[in-house]
């Protein structure tokens, strides 16, 4: 059985004050659920913030992005061993934002997941095709290749840390939401790549999370589908009372 994980993506909004409020007001509503993780991703400046609201929390805090190297001469850079000190326990790795403005590659994304995992962080893996890709339907070689470059090398022990996020490019941001059916035959096709890659019991342990206008009126029927594992949430993270509505989810 998967345990579902919603997260958060706060993207590049809320001040330091405005995110610990958010975190403050999640924190009032959502009390501690056997049932599901939830995560949030403020901005790196807030982040420390945030982590020291949630500290008794059970919502952890995720970042946005991380650099492969340790230490040493990379300015402008953030690494695992950072994020981990400061209390973080997921990093968001190769979204489609950093794939289409900061010339994120499958390449560049094993190399963060590497450094992810090097750091006992939690990973979580951005795929997804953009309209062009779909319309000319190569949605599942796009899909297939994201998935054997960005994993590649990975042994099995630490392949089952990772969290794959399905995020179809064509529906962040743009209030079109892939179909549950849609999200489904995606989710089914990465179960069954990473079963071939590393093993069937990796591929059923292995959670998948649907991002893409997840919002309090579509994620029961997102979620009702058997290999959708959580979600990825933008927009809808940003107001407390819709991210709340979200993990509550009823299937
Ligand atoms: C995202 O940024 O990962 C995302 C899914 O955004 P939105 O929910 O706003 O589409």
């Amino acid at each position: 059985m998967r345990r579902p994980l919603i997260a958060g993506n706060w993207k590049m909004n809320n001040n330091c004050a405005e995110s610990a409020a958010l975190a403050s007001q999640l924190m009032a509503m959502l009390p501690a659920d056997k049932e599901v993780d939830v995560a949030v991703a403020p901005p790196f400046t807030a982040l420390a913030a945030v982590a020291a609201v949630l500290k008794d929390s059970p919502i952890a805090v995720a970042a946005q992005n991380v650099f492969w190297e340790e230490s040493g001469a990379f300015t402008g850079e953030i690494s695992a061993p950072l994020l981990k000190e400061i209390g973080c326990r997921y990093v968001i790795i190769g979204h489609s934002e950093r794939r289409q403005y900061f010339g994120e590659t499958d390449e560049t994304v094993n190399k963060r997941l590497r450094a992810v995992l090097r750091a006992s962080l939690i990973p979580i893996v951005c795929i997804g095709e953009t309209l062009a890709e779909r319309e000319a339907e190569k949605t599942l070689t796009v899909i297939g290749q994201q998935l054997r470059e960005g994993l590649k090398g990975l042994s099995p022990e630490e392949m089952e840390q990772v969290v794959i996020a399905y995020e179809p490019v064509w529906a962040i941001g743009t209030g079109r939401t892939a179909t549950p059916g849609q999200a489904q035959d995606v989710h089914r096709f990465v179960r069954d790549l990473i079963a071939r890659i590393f093993s069937e019991r990796i591929a059923e342990k292995t959670r998948i999370l649907y991002g893409g206008s997840v919002k309090p009126d579509n994620v029961d029927q997102l979620m009702a589908r058997d290999d959708i594992d959580g979600a990825l949430v933008g927009g809808a993270s940003l107001k407390a009372d819709e991210f709340v509505r979200i993990v509550h989810f009823k299937t």
